[in-house]
């Protein structure tokens, strides 16, 4: 069966369609200024030659319309028609406590979604406009919802609460709830298959470090922490995201810049983490070459940044009395070996090392550890879009 794959967010839609048998991806692409001037569609056919089109795409529906007859062209297309799309796929950001897996998009799986909607005001509306534009251009087809959430739902309440009111988690369910589930989740899986053993039987630490950026610790299959909160926000140094900082600061900066509590919070989730902090950019990529030219705040930035990945490696050490594998994935993760180094510095009490010619390898996963080490530490490429369509497939099938 094929598979499409949705991420739709305000203003662009990625897709893949994936074969779930061969699990064979046919072709991916990217919607991108939808709803805006200059909107424009990329669309990578497998064996064929990328194909970029510049079309108004008013709307979402228009966009998915341009999906679909992209993938069924009949020069740059791969399916003959929209009959060999078995199902959609729809990534969703956020299940609050109502989704712990994925499910059937019904009526009522879009009016909870809907419900949920102001924990992310930014990104369920956006997913469900996608929802709304598929049912439109592909009426009939199965969909089925996969949440970012819905991993982290087996967390225990000593997990994620806030040391807040409990009257904000009864009357608005202010509460952790952790983001990149379908990654964390398809990674332990991944470190455990590739190691050769069984997910149930370890504790696992996943280190999502993307430009969105992310950890949990995974105990015998089920995820008993994760490091992002109510929202995307807290947690690790992120691309332009500070993560974890003293709540206090919000009001302090607000005075002394004249700035409303929504404007620093655009601070906070925009021009912070590791581009603020460095002046330099957001990509690693960047940041390390300044630091090899010699910009000591590209330093102290990589250093901060690995010292608090690092920090809640072994928190999460102790929260599951010890630790088995530790999994690097995600754009950093799987290709910065500066960093998977300079956080695997800290990992020494654990009885683990990284060793240098292994950590120099890309692209693969692969074991970056010491033979007879502790604690073995890999590197496992993450695939949310694969990861998606099997869901999807499972609950259609
Ligand atoms: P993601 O959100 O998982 O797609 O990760 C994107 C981030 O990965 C980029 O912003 C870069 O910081 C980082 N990245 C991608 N490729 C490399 C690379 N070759 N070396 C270092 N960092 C990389």
């Amino acid at each position: 069966m094929n598979i499409l794959v949705i991420n739709c967010g305000s203003s662009s839609l990625k897709y893949q369609l994936i074969n779930s048998d061969s699990e064979e991806v046919l072709a991916k692409g990217l919607c991108e200024r939808i709803g805006a001037a200059g909107s424009c569609l990329t669309h990578k056919p497998a064996g064929k030659d990328q194909y970029y089109v510049e079309n108004p795409m008013p709307d979402h529906t228009v966009a998915v319309q341009m999906v679909i007859d992209a993938l069924t062209d009949k020069d740059h297309g791969v399916v003959a028609s929209l009959s060999e799309i078995g199902a959609v796929g729809h990534r969703i950001v956020h299940g609050g406590e109502k989704f712990a897996s994925s499910v059937l998009i019904t009526p009522d799986v879009i009016k909870a979604i809907e419900e949920v909607s102001d924990l992310a005001p930014l990104h369920n509306p956006a997913n469900l406009i996608g929802i709304h534009a598929c049912e439109k251009i592909m009426p009939g087809v199965p969909m089925v919802a996969v949440f970012d959430t819905a991993f982290h739902q087996t967390m225990p309440p000593k997990a994620y609460m806030y040391g807040l009111p409990y009257e904000y988690y009864e009357k608005y369910k202010v509460r952790r709830y952790g983001f990149h589930g379908t990654s964390h989740d398809y990674v332990s899986k991944r470190a455990a298959e590739f190691l050769g053993k069984k997910r149930e039987d370890l504790k696992i630490i996943v280190c999502h470090l993307g430009n969105g950026a992310s950890i949990s610790a995974v105990m015998n299959g089920k995820c008993v922490d994760t490091s992002m909160g109510l929202t995307p926000l807290e947690g690790l140094i992120m691309g332009t995201r500070s993560g974890d900082l003293d709540p206090a600061i919000l009001e302090f900066i607000a005075n002394k810049e004249g700035l409303t509590l929504a404007e620093v919070t655009n601070v906070l989730n925009k021009k912070s983490g590791v581009q603020g902090l460095s002046k330099v950019s957001s990509d690693f990529r960047d940041l390390s070459k300044a630091m090899d030219e010699g910009n000591e705040l590209a330093k102290i930035t990589l250093e901060t940044y690995c010292y608090r990945v690092a920090k809640y490696v072994g928190s999460y050490v102790a929260a599951m009395n010890g630790v088995d594998v530790i999994a690097f994935t995600a754009g950093i993760g799987e290709n910065d070996g500066r960093v998977r180094e300079m956080v695997g510095q800290y990992f020494d009490y654990l009885g683990a090392s990284i060793d240098p010619e292994k950590n120099a390898k890309r692209g693969e996963e692969i074991i970056i550890s010491k033979p007879g080490d502790k604690v073995t530490v890999v590197v496992i490429p993450t695939n949310e879009e694969l990861a998606i369509a099997r869901q999807t497939v499972a609950i259609v099938k």
